[in-house]
């Protein structure tokens, strides 16, 4: 029945298909066969296969077993989720904190939860599809602000009428590996009756001196912001969490459908997850190393004339433009064992797909370049696609393109 609609998604060259990889989340990864350089994952830290993280996780399934049985209202809090708590409010500066069992339904309990108490939601149009999709839910009025574009962000905030306003950003925007202008969003927010939502996925473990997130990177104290992470990126286990004052944690203990309605999050990922955390602090060498090869990485891709967005971040886009365009690159770069699909709508607006890599500690110099490599050997095997690639007008085009988010 859906053989059709599958068949004009490869015409469009939007089909998406899964992958089966033989072996641990490492920098290097077994597909089909063949040992191939994995440059898609979020393991920035490479903690996902780190000895302390395995072992712990292990532990704590011998001690608590593997299922957490039901919902933590239900059948009780265990030790180990009530010590992560502590362990991310004193990492985040917050009074307090609550583990989901994935970040897309922290931002779900979340964002609903604080809708009950505002009239308008303001989104970044690049927010996280969860943050998008906790609006819906919440069937409050949604304000879609200009990629961040704070003076938009403030006239919208002007025509509010009574009531409080909700604003939501990524602090590491997922796709295009820059950041939210935190500083401005913070002010704005103080000053015109808004709370603001920042989702660090991307910035926990990675941005900031001690790696406590994009927060910390602006200097921002994080006492007085709500902020969202996940467990599953940087501290590579898996699991979602908020962090805030105590009384919003208290509430969504109360209110948050995604926590009060399904199964606590495994044991063993709790355990897994504090052990990264140990690891983030004692061994701050490890962020050193990412940042280093992320810099090799950007500054070899701005040699080749790559369009890389603003990031400022280890994710890494290369824009393309076209979904075909984009989908050949990728499968170039396959052929040089290097997996990094190709990012396409309705992830990214139209006109704007492109590859998007991600840098991890665990990458060594060699694998940056070879993979700068391949990208350069594109000119000699696939003249049409290189000039279409460093054209800067195409890549202007897609720029212009930017604010379309189909994923809205
Ligand atoms: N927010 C952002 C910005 C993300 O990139 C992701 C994961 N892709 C999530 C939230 C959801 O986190 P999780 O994978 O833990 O559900």
């Amino acid at each position: 029945m859906y053989r059709p609609r599958l068949d004009l998604l490869a015409r469009r060259s939007l089909l998406r298909q899964l992958r089966t990889i033989h072996a641990a989340p490492g920098p290097e990864v077994e597909l089909d066969g063949r040992r191939i350089l994995m440059f898609a994952s979020n393991n920035y830290l490479d903690l996902a296969t780190h000895p302390k993280v395995a072992e712990a996780a292990i532990n704590a399934i011998r001690r608590y077993g593997v299922g957490a049985t039901a919902s933590r209202l239900m059948s009780g809090s265990l030790t180990v989720h009530c010590e992560l708590e502590e362990r991310l409010a004193a990492f985040k500066g917050t009074e307090a904190a609550l583990v989901f069992s994935t970040g897309y339904q922290a931002n779900l309990g979340l964002v609903q939860t604080l809708a009950e108490d505002v009239s308008t939601i303001y989104a970044d149009r690049l927010c996280h599809a969860s943050l998008i999709d906790a609006c819906r839910l919440s069937k409050r009025t949604l304000r879609i602000y200009r990629h961040r574009q704070v003076s938009q962000l403030r006239r919208l905030l002007e025509r509010k009428r009574q009531g409080a306003g909700l604003i939501l950003t990524d602090g590491v925007f997922s796709m295009d590996g820059d950041l939210a202008p935190l500083p401005s969003l913070h002010h704005l927010a103080a000053s015109s009756n808004a709370y603001l939502v920042v989702d660090d996925a991307h910035g926990t473990g990675v941005m900031g001196h001690e790696g406590r997130g994009t927060v910390e990177h602006f200097g921002l104290t994080g006492a007085a912001l709500i902020q969202m992470g996940t467990l599953s990126k940087a501290l590579g286990a898996f699991g979602g969490f908020v962090t805030g004052p105590r009384d919003l944690i208290e509430y969504l203990v109360n209110r948050a459908r995604p926590f009060v309605y399904t199964t606590a999050l495994p044991p063993s990922m709790a355990a897994a997850a504090s052990a990264a955390l140990d690891l983030v602090e004692a061994e701050p060498e490890r962020r050193a190393e990412l940042w280093r090869l992320r810099k090799r990485l950007y500054q070899g891709l701005k040699t080749l004339g790559c369009e890389t967005l603003d990031s400022e971040s280890p994710i890494l886009p290369i824009l393309v433009g076209e979904a075909s365009d984009t989908l050949a690159l990728s499968e170039h770069l396959f052929a040089h064992e290097i997996y990094a699909p190709a990012i396409r709508p309705p992830t990214v607006p139209p006109s704007r797909s492109r590859i998007r890599l991600s840098v991890t500690a665990g990458h060594t110099s060699a694998q940056i370049d070879h993979l700068l490599e391949a990208v350069a050997a594109v000119r000699t095997t696939n003249g049409a696609l290189w000039e279409r690639l460093t054209d800067r007008t195409a890549a202007q085009r897609g720029v212009a393109a930017k604010d379309r988010s189909p994923s809205l």
